[in-house]
């Protein structure tokens, strides 16, 4: 314990040397991954960046300044101040607050305003209420995820300060064996998709990549991750890391909850919110389909507050021995490549998840250079010498026609689609083409939750690709909000909308496992003039997997709960150019590109044969080790 306050001691005081002393700084706390530093007058540490930039580059730790809880104003009097300093065209029209942290946020049509002449209300505000503000541009669509999520951190502002500071305290705990001893384990999605999970553990620390669930079955054993294994131990879990807020990599987080986890999960800002939005769904499917869940609403709402945003870029101590940064993987919005720095220089590793080395309408191309990288884990979902896509102009092509020779012949298209990513990209093409004048205008129909993740996709605008960001912040002109667009809220009689006019349908779940597209489905299927499109990966088991084999009868529940023998008898098509994920092509221009080349690759994420294959095609025509680990397997790296 002494030795531990040392340790802090020793960093507090070398902060209290190198800052002004007129600021009053009262106290030095340790904040989740950051050190925060409070202060009387923390206008004058906000003005003077410049210090507080040589303080970091110095201890080389992220440091946030905070506002004494002292001296800040009651939230109403703030409220009043912001917007009489703000110029009445600022157009404000949303202000809250997070009392944990001591940050207002100001949401405005015009921020530029708000913020003044270099910043000149900024200044003002922080001055006169002592809170520190940020400013965020009014989305164009309202989202009820984001809504729910910072109404739940401002009513546990306790709890929430309570656990930045039990997080804080275990990542600048003082090492005791130092980097030493890098070892892997595969708890799941190796030699399979779906339950990702890989812990990483050195000496001194205990890392959960991932945690996700299989969708493609409902067998406990094999639809969760290995958390039996003796490797893993929830008490000295450090932190979960989620790529991105696909189920198969972050439903399970709540789970570690309920049975005690307090520690923190990184994910980006998006990835933060699809979570929420993917993890409440996953509940909702399960209670409709009566089967049992691992969870319950209060596990998420534990995970919503041990939930660390980390930005793309920004490097961020995770643990004593270990440096996390996020990257885009080009898979779904807020979707992240892990680079983990061990130890100074002692080791790293590349953790591709989900990712797609190539351009999208939706984002840019993952990234594929680091300052090191001695082991590479990368997925192989299309890593059969078959999976090559082709070009993306032509995907988008056989889409159009397919839907006009549907159309033409009175039928109805339904898209299943995985309410995140897909859901969007198609979104994007559809209006491109029906904008051109090659696709008939006839109504889009979307469902609610892939309308909420369009909210978040346009409250996160700055992740998406240059051009569809352009479009939102700077010309207001969001393709997401297409007139030709028609979004169904509330009680939708999906009867009369498979009876009704020709129509393209867009609905949730992807692999029609639950959700709307299961009931679509039923009602389309058994007429010959109607198709149903795959545009996303359908994983083993699933009834998407079966009908896109060629499924003749499916035996699906009616609304009374009894077993009904439906008829497949529409076309099934599958596009394959939308996929979010690298094609084979793709992965193995990624393992020529990446920069520095790594030692050795470690294959997960794909169906065993494709695993398999592929990795020996790398260690032979690479010439770098390359393995596909099966799920239980301890690899050491060091
Ligand atoms: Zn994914």
């Amino acid at each position: 314990m002494t030795l531990t306050l040392n340790h802090m001691d020793k960093i507090r005081r070398s902060i209290l040397e190198n800052i002004p002393k007129d600021a009053e700084v009262t106290r030095i706390e340790f904040e989740g991954p950051a050190i925060a530093i409070y202060a009387k007058k923390p206008e004058i540490l906000i003005e003077h960046g410049h210090i507080i930039a040589d303080v970091v580059s110095f201890i080389k730790r992220r440091i946030v300044i905070r506002p004494d809880p002292d001296v800040r104003l009651p939230e109403e009097e703030v409220d009043k101040i912001i917007r009489s300093i703000t110029p009445k065209d600022a157009g404000i029209t949303n202000i809250f607050f997070d009392p944990s942290i001591g940050e207002v946020y100001i949401e405005a049509e015009k921020p530029g305003v708000v913020i003044g002449k270099d910043g000149v209300n900024i200044k003002k505000i922080v001055e006169q209420t002592k809170w520190k503000p940020l400013v965020l541009k009014t989305p164009a669509m309202k989202s009820d995820v984001l809504h729910y999520i910072r109404g739940t951190i401002y009513t546990e502002s306790k709890e929430r300060e309570r656990i930045l500071r039990t997080v804080g305290e275990r990542v600048f705990r003082p090492p005791t064996y130092g980097a030493r001893e890098v070892r892997i384990t595969a708890l799941g999605g190796f030699r399979e998709v779906g339950r990702s999970a890989i812990l990483v553990q050195t000496k001194e620390s205990n890392i959960l990549l991932d945690c996700g669930i299989n969708p493609g079955t409902s067998r406990p054993a094999d639809a969760f991750p290995r958390l039996d294994l003796p490797e893993f131990d929830l008490e000295n879990l450090d932190a979960v890391i989620i790529t991105h807020a696909h189920l198969d990599h972050c439903a399970f987080v709540p789970y570690l909850y309920k049975y005690g986890y307090d520690g923190p999960v990184y994910c980006s800002p998006p990835t933060a919110a699809l979570m929420t939005l993917l993890q409440m769904d996953y509940l909702d499917v399960l209670a409709r389909q009566g089967r049992p869940a691992p969870y319950d609403a209060k596990n998420i709402k534990e995970c919503i507050l041990h939930t660390i945003p980390i930005r793309y870029g920004v490097v961020t101590d995770i643990t004593p021995d270990t440096r996390l940064t996020f990257h885009n993987a080009g898979h779904i919005l807020g979707s992240a490549i892990v680079h983990l720095h061990i130890g100074e220089g002692y080791y790293n590793i590349v953790y591709t998840s989900d990712f797609k080395f190539g351009k999208s309408l939706l984002l840019e191309p993952s990234v594929c250079t680091f300052p090191r990288v001695e082991t590479l884990i990368m997925e192989c979902t299309y890593g059969a010498p078959e999976d090559v896509m082709p070009p993306r102009v032509q995907s988008e092509q056989t889409l159009i026609s397919i839907i006009n020779e549907t159309l033409e012949k009175g039928g109805k298209v339904l898209i299943p689609v995985p309410a995140v990513g897909r859901a969007q990209e198609i979104m994007l093409v559809l209006d491109a083409y029906i904008g051109r004048g090659l696709l008939a205008e006839v109504p889009i129909f979307i469902e609610g939750m892939i309308s909420e993740a369009t909210a978040i996709h346009t409250a996160f605008a700055d992740y998406l690709s240059s051009k569809i960001r352009d479009s939102i912040l700077r010309q207001g002109v969001n393709p997401f909000k297409s007139e030709y667009f028609t979004v169904l809220k509330g009680y939708v009689d999906r009867e009369e909308i498979a009876e009704g006019e020709p129509c393209i349908i867009l609905a949730t779940s992807g692999m029609l496992e639950g959700g709307p597209s299961i009931e679509y489905f039923r009602y389309l299927a058994p007429d010959e003039r109607n198709a149903i499109i795959f545009v996303s990966y359908q994983i083993e088991g699933t009834l998407g997997s079966r009908v896109q084999k060629g499924l003749k009868e499916a035996q699906m529940l009616n609304e009374d709960g009894r077993i009904e023998i439906i008829k497949v008898n529409m076309r099934v098509e599958t596009v394959s150019g939308f996929s979010g994920h690298s094609d084979r092509r793709q992965l193995l221009s990624y393992v020529k590109h990446i920069t520095p080349k790594p030692e050795r690759i470690i294959i997960c994420h794909g169906e065993r044969n494709k695993c398999i294959r592929i990795a020996s095609h790398l260690a032979r025509a690479y010439q770098v080790k390359a393995i596909a680990p099966e799920n239980a397997e301890t690899i050491r790296l060091r």
